[in-house]
């Protein structure tokens, strides 16, 4: 099937959930053809590789960085970039607070969660979560948005597994709707499922998959 087909398909099993085209180790003429459908949302887990592809596709497109980042690079990133999935520690919030004041702007970003049982998944535990939230650091920041959260799922067949770590998820974002962000109504993006297990994740109340090779592999 043609990339529009795919992206087509997908979107009707979406609904209101948007998807981020993940093209990562993708050519731009494969980006350009789900662009010329419409499709705007595009993730790259490399900054490299990101800030080679960002200034070949039109202006328009919302780059999102998906995988993890390190704090020397956000400046890379920091004129364009529209949302940041990838935020997993206080260290890293404050250097792109700091390249967003140098850019003028305001950088939306997700805490990424660690919800999965490998411990080389990356992410947030709660302890964490709890800790940045409640820092003086970040109640300074005046250049970030926190938009919601992102998490990944175990990689496994045991879709009973995927499915309890996402609707973990799902709560946690909604007890944090309630506390930390009740005055923020920017806070709104629930960023789980990949190719492998978006359906599961849209029945748990994702907003936002990222999906790559069940679009761009052929
Ligand atoms: C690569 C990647 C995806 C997309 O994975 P597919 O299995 O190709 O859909 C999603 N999220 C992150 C963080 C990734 O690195």
């Amino acid at each position: 099937m043609s990339i529009p087909k795919k992206i087509e398909q997908l979107k009707k099993e979406l609904g209101q959930c948007k998807l981020v085209a993940v093209s990562k180790t993708y050519p731009v003429e494969k980006i350009l053809e789900a662009y010329h459908i419409g499709q705007r949302l595009f993730g790259e887990n490399r900054v490299q590789e990101l800030c080679e592809k960002q200034p070949r596709l039109p202006a328009d497109v919302e780059w999102h960085q998906i995988g993890s980042l390190q704090t020397n690079k956000v400046k890379h990133i920091a004129p364009f970039v529209s949302l940041i999935h990838s935020v997993e520690s206080l260290k890293l919030l404050v250097e792109i607070n700091r390249q967003a004041e140098r850019n003028n702007r305001t950088i939306n970003c997700l805490l990424q969660m660690h919800i999965a049982v490998e411990e080389t998944k990356h992410g947030l535990d709660k302890r964490e979560l709890e800790e940045l939230l409640n820092s003086t650091e970040y109640s300074g920041m005046k250049n970030i948005q926190i938009c919601g959260l992102m998490g990944m799922a175990t990689n496994t067949d045991n879709q009973e597994q995927v499915r309890k770590e996402f609707s973990g998820l799902c709560q946690l974002f909604n007890e944090l709707e309630g506390s930390h962000f009740a005055n923020q109504p920017r806070f709104t993006e629930l960023s789980m499922g990949m190719s492998s297990d978006y359906k599961i994740a849209i029945e748990e109340g994702s907003t936002m998959v990222r999906i790559g090779s069940a679009v761009f592999a052929d």
